[in-house]
């Protein structure tokens, strides 16, 4: 790709963008009187315009039908996740009956780990990211713990080589191989939250899978952000959030993924609920629970369908845009023009005054640059702000940006890319 360093071609490729119509589909944040450049959907995405309708139709339902919504009305609640679920089987490469949407991102993690975490004497150790969100990090220790084992004898954390910022997959599987005769599992996000490194993931399950461990993922980053093949790739289980990529608004629900290779496997150990009992039988209300076939037997409370609501308005407009390919597409050409624009500030300063940590293979990332500011970073970030820029920070001198091929455009890169030069001077 050929980029150049203007507004005009950057508005060219808006007008010859085809998802140049999505934009219109969100909500964009407004700063002083305009549109903002936000480029924080990696933390929330923003609102579909259909959202509140999606909301306003299941209070209406709520409204008119109370307890018979359930059963009656136009999308009765009891199989309204269903109207979902192939949508949100194609984003992660999943055959439909190997996702389910429930709870949150966390609890779902808790939950599959009950499933997918249980260390003998001799297989008991996790492999993970060094440098995992500190949720993950914070729910496999106490995974760990709760089988009354030490985290530190338990956990290995793989971190970069001395001097570099992200992983390289040999180091990775060299990892599991030398652990392989006692490692229960390994898990890994599909995007390093903070890196934005895109990890192969199949590579790492098939290692996985050699050494005889689990391979789970947690996909909060890679969701809706990347072409994932989690069927394929022979993942054991995978969860992750819709409000960062998937715009199903804050603490939107989580989806879950199974392979189907565990439907029948009784070995596994589950935390039950009526949810996840065989819908058939339900409401007989029996004892002894019999679940449901599938990621839906993974489930536990009653679906909330506000929330489910929220998710269907996303839902629809990632169908409508042709699905995880078509997006890709603009991604790397979005992701690719503002990693090009911070170079050629770089180049004209002739010094690294902005580091991109995420590594410059488009396979390698998804929409997010991490940029490490030399100076000011602080300041840089505010002034950022203070022009419209809705970015995201993180201690100590990280600025996240990413772009979104749903409702960022060209433009809104280049504005960013011109105001990050001016804040070397203006700071
Ligand atoms: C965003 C994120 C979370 C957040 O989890 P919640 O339970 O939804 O609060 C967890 N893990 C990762 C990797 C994330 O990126």
């Amino acid at each position: 790709m050929n980029y150049q360093n203007d507004l005009t071609f950057a508005r060219q490729q808006d007008e010859q963008d085809p998802l140049k119509n999505f934009r219109s589909r969100f909500l964009i944040p407004r700063h002083k009187g305009e549109d903002a450049v936000y480029l924080c959907g990696n933390s929330l995405g923003l609102q579909p315009v259909s959202a509140q309708q999606y909301l306003a139709d299941q209070l209406n339902t709520w409204q008119n039908l109370a307890v018979e919504g359930w059963f009656q009305g136009d999308d009765p609640w009891l199989d309204y996740h269903k109207q979902i679920q192939s949508s949100i089987a194609r984003i992660v490469g999943a055959q439909e009956n190997e996702v389910a949407v429930m709870n949150s991102l966390t609890v779902n993690l808790h939950l599959l780990m009950v499933s997918f975490y249980k260390p003998s004497s001799k297989r008991f150790k996790i492999i993970m990211e060094g440098g995992a969100f500190p949720s993950d990090q914070y729910a496999m220790e106490s995974q760990v713990r709760f089988h009354d084992l030490d985290p530190k004898e338990t956990i290995i954390e793989i971190f970069p080589r001395e001097g570099e910022a992200t992983l390289r997959t040999g180091d990775i599987i060299d990892a599991i191989d030398k652990n392989k005769n006692e490692l229960a599992l390994v898990l890994f996000g599909g995007i390093n939250y903070y890196t934005g490194q895109f990890f192969d993931l199949k590579a790492i399950a098939n290692a996985a899978h050699e050494a005889g461990a689990y391979a789970g993922f947690d996909l909060a980053h890679a969701a809706g952000n990347v072409p994932l093949q989690l069927h394929n790739w022979g993942a054991d289980f995978a969860c992750w959030c819709s409000y960062k990529y998937m715009n199903s608004g804050p603490g939107g629900i989580s989806g879950i993924f199974v392979h189907e290779k565990h439907f029948t496997d009784k070995e596994l150990n589950r935390f039950a609920g009526w949810w996840g009992y065989r819908r058939d039988k339900q409401f007989l209300m029996a004892p002894g629970f019999d679940p449901e076939m599938g990621a839906a037997g993974w489930q536990v409370s009653t679906s909330p369908i506000p929330l489910l609501a929220l998710f269907k308005a996303s839902m629809a407009i990632f169908d409508d845009a042709g699905g995880l390919d078509t997006l890709r597409q603009k991604s790397i050409r979005l992701t690719g023009y503002l990693e090009f624009l911070i170079q050629a500030i770089n180049q004209e300063l002739g010094e690294e005054a902005y580091k991109i940590i995420t590594p410059a293979d488009p396979n390698a990332r998804g929409c997010q640059l991490s940029v490490v500011c030399k100076q000011n970073a602080r300041a840089i970030f505010n002034y950022l702000a203070q022009n419209g820029v809705i970015g995201d920070w993180r201690e100590p001198d990280v600025i996240r940006l990413s772009p979104v091929p749903l409702y960022n455009t060209f433009e809104d890169v280049y504005k960013t890319a011109k105001l990050m030069a001016d804040a070397l001077k203006a700071v």
